[in-house]
C-alpha cells in the first residue's frame, strides 16, 4: 500500500508509479478516502526491488506492508480516518445512526410504503430501508419488483431521507445506483458471492457517495470471513463499507437465527469499518427486537437497521412477523441513544 506525502497523488505521479508496478505485474487500485487517498498494490507485492523504487520517489512517504490478511480493512490502516457520510451525516466515529423501514415494498400498495416512510422519519431515523428485490428461500415466494425502486426513490424525495436497498446482481446494482440509492445492501445470502462483491466495489468507485451495507452471511464462520468480504469491496475501490451482523445459523429454539450482536466489539477491535446491527433478522420476531437493539448498542454498535411497518399485519415478506411499529421504533431510538452515550465510556 503506497502512502503519498500529500493527501493525493497527481495524475502524473500516479502514472509514474503505474509504469513501475506494471513491470512487476502489479496493478494499482486507488481508494479515495474523505481526507486522503491510498494506493493499494494488487498482485504479489513482495518484490524488494519494487519497494525500493517506489520508496525512492520523492513524493512517496512510505510503502506499508501491513501483515494483517485484510490490509485495507485493518484497524491500523490509513483509512481509519475515512468518514462514511451519507446524506451529509457521518456514520460511526461517535455518531449513532438508525436505519428503518419495510422489509419489502409492496408494489401493489405504494401508499403503505409512503406512510411507513413518513412515520419512520417522524420517529427520528437517519435513513430509510425498503426492499425492492428480495432473496427468497423458495422461488414461489414474491421475489420483489423493479417497480418498487420508483416507489423507494419517490419516498427518498418526499422524506429527504437517504435510502437503503438490497441488490443481488449486476443489473440490479446498476439500476439502483443510477436511480439514486444511497446504500446498497449485500444480503446474508450474497455476502460470500465474491463476484458480486467485486462488481459492487468496482461500480461504486465511480459513485463515491454510495455506501455498502454488508451483512454477515448465515454461513460465515469466524468474523474474519466478514472482514475479508469487506476487503473485496474496498480493494475494488469503495471504502464506504458498513458491517452488519444479522444472526447466523439458528441454534436456539424460538429465534429465527442465532443472535450475533456480541461480535460487535471483536469487529471494532480489528477493523475501522462501522458496525450496524440488524436485530430484526437475528431474532426474527418484533417482540424481541427492542431488547436486541439495546444489547447491540451496549456492545458498541454504531447503528441499527430495523424492519418497521406502519401496519405490520398488512405487510409482505418479513414484515408481518418482524416489523416493529413506528411507536415502538420511536422508543427504541430514544433508549438506544441513551445506551450509546453510556457505551462510549468504554471506547
Ligand atoms: C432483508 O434485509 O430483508 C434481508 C433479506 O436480509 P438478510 O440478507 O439479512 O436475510
Ligand atoms: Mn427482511
Amino acid at each position: 500500500m503506497i502512502i503519498p506525502k500529500a493527501n493525493r497523488l497527481t495524475d502524473e505521479q500516479l502514472q509514474e508509479i503505474i509504469n513501475i508496478t506494471r513491470e512487476f505485474n502489479i496493478n494499482i487500485q486507488v481508494i479515495r478516502g474523505t481526507n486522503r487517498s491510498i494506493y493499494a498494490m494488487i498482485g504479489d507485492e513482495r518484490h524488494e526491488l519494487l519497494f525500493n523504487r517506489i520508496e525512492g520517489l520523492d513524493y512517496v512517504d512510505r510503502v506499508d506492508t501491513i501483515q494483517s490478511p485484510y490490509k485495507l480493512m485493518d484497524k491500523d490502516n490509513e483509512l481509519k480516518a475515512h468518514q462514511i457520510k451519507i446524506g451529509g451525516k457521518t456514520i460511526g466515529q461517535g455518531n449513532f445512526r438508525v436505519i428503518a423501514g419495510q422489509c419489502t415494498i409492496d408494489p401493489a400498495n405504494p401508499g403503505l410504503f409512503h406512510e411507513t416512510a413518513a412515520a419512520v422519519k417522524e420517529a427520528g431515523v437517519d435513513m430509510l430501508r425498503g426492499g425492492v428485490w428480495k432473496p427468497r428461500t423458495l422461488p414461489h415466494s414474491f421475489q420483489g419488483d423493479p417497480k418498487s425502486l420508483d416507489i423507494l426513490i419517490e419516498a427518498k424525495q418526499k422524506t429527504g431521507l437517504p435510502v437503503v436497498t438490497e441488490v443481488m446482481d449486476a443489473d440490479q446494482l446498476k439500476l439502483a445506483v443510477e436511480a439514486g440509492v444511497d446504500i446498497l445492501q449485500v444480503g446474508a445470502r450474497n455476502a460470500l458471492n465474491y463476484g458480486l462483491l467485486k462488481q459492487i466495489g468496482d461500480m461504486v468507485q465511480h459513485h463515491p457517495n454510495v455506501a455498502v451495507l454488508l451483512k454477515r452471511s448465515i454461513h460465515m464462520g469466524k468474523m474474519d470471513e466478514l472482514i475479508a468480504a469487506g476487503e473485496y469491496i474496498v480493494s475494488y475501490g469503495n471504502p464506504n463499507i458498513l458491517l452488519c451482523p444479522r444472526g447466523t445459523l439458528p441454534t436456539m429454539d424460538g429465534y429465527r437465527n442465532h443472535p450475533d450482536e456480541s461480535i460487535t466489539p471483536l469487529l471494532k477491535e480489528k477493523t475501522w469499518a462501522p458496525v450496524i446491527v440488524d436485530p430484526s433478522h437475528s431474532v426474527g420476531k418484533a417482540l424481541y427486537v427492542p431488547r436486541v437493539c439495546l444489547a447491540a448498542t451496549a456492545y458498541g454498535a454504531d447503528g441499527l437497521i430495523i424492519e418497521c411497518h406502519i401496519q405490520p399485519k398488512q405487510g409482505i415478506g418479513d414484515d408481518p412477523k418482524q416489523a416493529v411499529t413506528p411507536d415502538v421504533l420511536k422508543d427504541i431510538i430514544k433508549n438506544t441513544r441513551e445506551v450509546h452515550k453510556t457505551a462510549q465510556y468504554y471506547n
